[in-house]
């Protein structure tokens, strides 16, 4: 090939993205103004112009800035942009969950940008969006899609703050932004007033980003999510646990699953390294426990596994002098797994026992179950549904329609 070809298709290539200011925490965005040359002087005023602009009116566009003068706004538009996650696909549940599969920016040549999961589950009165911590998952829970899926990377707080952002702009939940009319949303003043870290991912295994991202989400100046609306889920990370509720301050749920080391080390094997009476005791120890705070304990209902009588009454034993609430959650089964869900009569029979010691309404109703809403699960059914289509273009049949894509 000539030169000139060459020159021709490195010309026709695309430039690398701009960094995106959506997403980014305020040192972040002090330190982008830097590089922009802004005089320190202005510096902190332009940070607090962006931030309202970036998280309270959920700008995408920095010309919409009106209270920055236009010569500003063009050097910020030259440099950077408010581009979000791209939206890879949407799935949209009978009962109004929506599961989106994000790509985020690539970091460098050869990265095709990796992909994650979003889910917002509407209820009646409060929308909760479950956002993830990382791209796939160094731990192997034996139940969990996500723990049959290798760990790419960690998440930026950017990124995780970006999750909010792209749901708020799907859900037309921004100051004068025309809300979506669908029936399910709830009627609330906010559609999205809880977050859940409860995606792919340990979110106490990128502790920093975490951390990161609940200071711009519970800003009071932005998005403005109480950190008691916002629920940190670990497998038990237990020497992260004090500092989660020193330096995060959010709610906590722990992932406790089996209350026995022997069954619990075969469904979540971090529990080999943290067994249960540690992860009890760090939970008992939690920075800001009292009854207005509990930590939330999750369970998941496993067909002859974990589900027995014994099983229920051997849990609230265990949590007793804990204030604590339980969530059971029936099994989400995905293609391939080994366990099934707890029959119904069953996951009542338990949570009367855990009901009759006193914690009230505690079984997750599935949600978007058409959509595979659990853990893991959109991103390796889409790769999946993709490597279909590529097989059916390869030998000529049409690929249309093999899912919803914004692409
Ligand atoms: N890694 C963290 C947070 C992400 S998982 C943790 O493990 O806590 C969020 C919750 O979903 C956890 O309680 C997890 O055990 C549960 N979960 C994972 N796969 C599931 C499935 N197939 N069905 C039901 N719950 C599942
Ligand atoms: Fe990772 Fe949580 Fe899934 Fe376990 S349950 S593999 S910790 S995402």
């Amino acid at each position: 090939m000539q030169v000139s070809a060459l020159a021709q298709i490195a010309s026709e290539r695309p430039a690398a993205a701009p960094t995106s200011l959506a997403g980014q925490g305020r040192a972040a965005l002090l330190a982008r103004l830097t590089e922009l040359g802004v005089p320190a002087r202005e510096q902190r005023m332009r940070v607090a112009q962006l931030w309202h602009w970036i998280y309270h009116r959920g700008a995408t566009d920095f010309a919409a800035m009106t209270t920055i003068g236009k010569e500003m706004r063009a050097a910020l538009a030259q440099s950077f942009s408010l581009g979000r996650p791209h939206i890879v696909c949407e799935h949209i549940s009978s009962d109004g969950t929506r599961k989106w599969l994000l790509r985020m920016a690539p970091k460098g040549p050869g990265d095709k940008g990796a992909e994650i999961e979003t889910v917002y589950i509407p209820e009646v009165d409060r929308g909760t969006l479950c956002v993830s911590s990382q791209v796939g998952c160094t731990l192997t829970c034996s139940f969990c899609h996500t723990g049959t899926q290798r760990l790419v990377r960690n998440l930026e707080a950017a990124e995780i703050v970006g999750q909010l952002l792209v749901a708020r702009d799907q859900l037309g939940d921004w100051p004068g932004a025309g809300r979506l009319g669908d029936a399910a949303l709830p009627d609330a003043p906010r559609l999205i007033s809880n977050i859940v870290f409860m995606g792919m991912g340990e979110p106490l295994y990128n502790f920093e980003a975490v951390k990161d991202a609940v200071e711009t989400l519970a800003d009071g100046e932005g998005l403005s999510l109480s950190r008691r609306r916002i629920t940190l889920s670990t497998s038990g990370v237990v020497p992260m646990i004090p500092r989660t509720g020193t330096e995060i301050g959010t709610m906590l749920a722990i992932s406790l699953h089996a209350v026995r080391d022997e069954l619990r080390n075969e469904l979540v094997p971090l529990n080999k390294k943290y067994p249960i009476k540690m992860l009890l005791d760090a939970c008992r120890a939690f920075p800001g426990l009292s009854n207005a705070r509990r930590i939330t304990f999750e369970y998941v209902m496993l067909k002859n596994i974990n589900d027995s009588n014994a099983d229920a009454r051997e849990l609230v034993r265990l949590l007793r002098g804990i204030p604590a609430k339980i969530n059971l959650i029936p099994f989400n089964p995905w293609p391939g797994t080994r366990y099934e869900c707890s029959d119904w009569d069953r996951i009542e029979a338990f949570s009367e026992i855990v009901f009759n010691a006193g914690y009230a309404s505690p079984i997750r109703t599935p949600r978007g179950r058409d959509i595979l809403a659990a853990c893991g699960q959109l991103k390796s059914e889409t790769e999946k549904l993709r490597a279909r289509a590529r097989l059916m273009l390869e030998s000529g049949i049409g690929a249309e329609g093999m899912f919803a894509s914004s692409e």
